[in-house]
C-alpha cells in the first residue's frame, strides 16, 4: 500500500526527547499533512468499519487524536482512557509499570456495557505496557489494539494477553 510510505514520511523522528537515547517518534508532522493524516485515518476505517465494533477506546493523549474520527467513520462509541483524576464522576482504574516507576489509567464506570466488542487506539506501542492496561481497564471483549507506529524491538504484542496488534509503520 503506497499510502504507508506517505505516513511513514510525515513522522518526524527527534533523537533525545524526551531523554538521552531516546528516538522519539513525532506524529505532530504527521497531523500537519492533512494526506497522511487522511491515510491513517481511512486505512483503519476500512479495515474495522466491518468488524462489529461498538466502541473505540483512546488512550491520552495520542490515543484522543486518532480515536474519535476512526470512531465516528464506524458508528462506535469513543472511550476516553485517562491519566490520574482527570475524569470526573466513578472511575475504575488499571496501575501499569513504566520504564520507570509506575502510572496509571482510568475510564469512566458507565462507558463500558455488556456485549462491547472494543478497538484500542494509540499513536504508538513500545512495550506494550499501555495497551495491556487499556484490555485490562476496559474489561470488555477487545477486537484488535492499533497503532500508526510500532516499534518492534521491544515485542510489544507479546504483552497483549493473545489481542491481536495492528500497526502501520515500524520505522528502521
Ligand atoms: P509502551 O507502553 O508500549 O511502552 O509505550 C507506548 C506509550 O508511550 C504510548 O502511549 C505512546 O504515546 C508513548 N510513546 C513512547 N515512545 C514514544 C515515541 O517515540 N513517540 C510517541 N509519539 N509516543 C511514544
Amino acid at each position: 500500500d503506497p499510502r504507508l510510505q506517505t505516513i511513514s514520511d510525515a513522522i518526524r523522528v527527534i533523537p533525545h526527547f524526551p531523554k538521552t537515547g531516546i528516538m522519539f517518534q513525532d506524529i505532530t508532522t504527521l497531523l500537519l499533512d492533512p494526506v497522511a493524516f487522511k491515510h491513517v485515518v481511512d486505512i483503519f476505517v476500512d479495515r474495522y468499519k466491518h468488524m462489529n465494533i461498538s466502541l473505540v477506546a483512546g488512550v491520552e493523549a495520542r490515543g484522543f487524536i486518532f480515536g474519535p474520527p476512526i470512531a465516528l467513520a464506524i458508528g462506535a462509541k469513543f472511550v476516553p482512557l485517562r491519566k490520574p483524576g482527570k475524569l470526573p464522576g466513578r472511575v475504575i482504574s488499571e496501575d501499569y509499570e513504566l520504564e520507570y516507576g509506575n502510572d496509571r489509567l482510568e475510564m469512566s464506570m458507565e462507558a463500558v456495557k455488556t456485549h462491547e466488542r472494543a478497538l484500542v487506539i494509540d499513536d504508538l506501542v513500545a512495550t506494550g505496557g499501555t495497551l495491556s492496561a487499556s484490555i485490562n481497564l476496559l474489561g470488555a471483549e477487545v477486537v484488535e489494539c492499533a497503532c500508526v507506529v510500532g516499534l518492534p524491538k521491544f515485542k510489544g504484542e507479546c504483552r497483549l494477553k493473545g489481542k491481536p496488534l495492528y500497526v502501520l509503520v515500524e520505522p528502521s
